[in-house]
């Protein structure tokens, strides 16, 4: 079949037009992908700030800086974070990550579940006040709210999966079904459930931050935070301050 030359054009141009649409749109699509981040708030909870049973030194010192944080997406159209989610340590009394359970002295190191580690005192004992959300955190600002260490017998110290690193808390759903990219940490403690949290993140395709200002640690043996927070940037967490924002 021979064409004719302006049968020839036309369809040229349609061609054009079809490759210049679809150019521009998943080029839309791919960028508010990109641009999407999430906030996650680990463990802001009476029983680890000042006066509770397991204390992060300065716990509360961090959440004027977080409530800055929430409160500032209430009212910009550019929202900082598409969504911000906050995570609760929620244990049943005689839980297994309690030094009490063993009959052990809190702090104590033991082998559970195959893994050595270590046992702490009884905290956020379900629908105890140590268990709330510290009051100062303006947590109806939140979009959705996290309990984990829910199984008598499991720990979870990341918000995404339990401590047999199979069983999902739900929240890579979530982040995913928003098509979230960037996920930013802050929290409690930053050695421990913010390491987990920032490293299952990143194993599981997330661009990682964590915003190490609004944090504290642990820090127990000293020096072990340090450790936690070379083995995150090696793997490619960035480690930032809030004013990187
Ligand atoms: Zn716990």
């Amino acid at each position: 079949m021979v064409l004719s030359r302006p049968l020839v054009n036309l369809l040229l141009l349609l061609s054009l037009c079809y490759w210049s649409f679809y150019v521009f749109y998943s080029k839309v699509i791919v960028v508010d992908y990109n641009e999407r981040s999430a906030l996650v708030i680990i463990d802001i909870q009476v029983d680890f700030c000042s006066d509770g049973v397991l204390a992060v030194e300065g716990g509360e010192e961090i959440i004027p800086g977080i409530n800055t944080l929430l409160e500032r997406d209430q009212k910009d159209k550019n929202k900082l974070f598409y969504k911000t989610i906050a995570t609760a340590d929620w244990h049943p009394p005689g839980h297994i990550s309690f030094a009490s359970s063993h009959g052990l002295e809190p702090y104590s190191i033991k082998t559970i579940n195959g893994s050595k580690t270590t046992l702490w005192p009884d905290h956020c004992i379900e629908e105890t006040g140590g268990a709330e959300f510290f009051p100062t955190l303006n947590i109806g600002k939140a979009d959705l709210l996290i309990r984990k260490g829910r199984s008598r017998n499991m720990d979870s110290y990341s918000a995404f999966f339990e401590n047999d690193r199979k069983t999902p808390t739900g929240l890579a759903g979530y982040l995913e079904n928003h098509r979230i990219s960037n996920v930013y940490f802050c929290g409690l403690a930053f050695d421990w459930c913010v390491y987990f949290s920032a490293m299952d993140a990143l194993t599981l395709g997330f661009s990682t931050f964590v915003l190490k200002d609004l944090t504290r640690s642990v820090n127990i043996p000293p020096g072990y935070a340090d450790v936690k927070e070379k083995e995150m940037a090696d793997e490619g967490v960035k480690i930032v301050k809030v004013n990187y924002l």
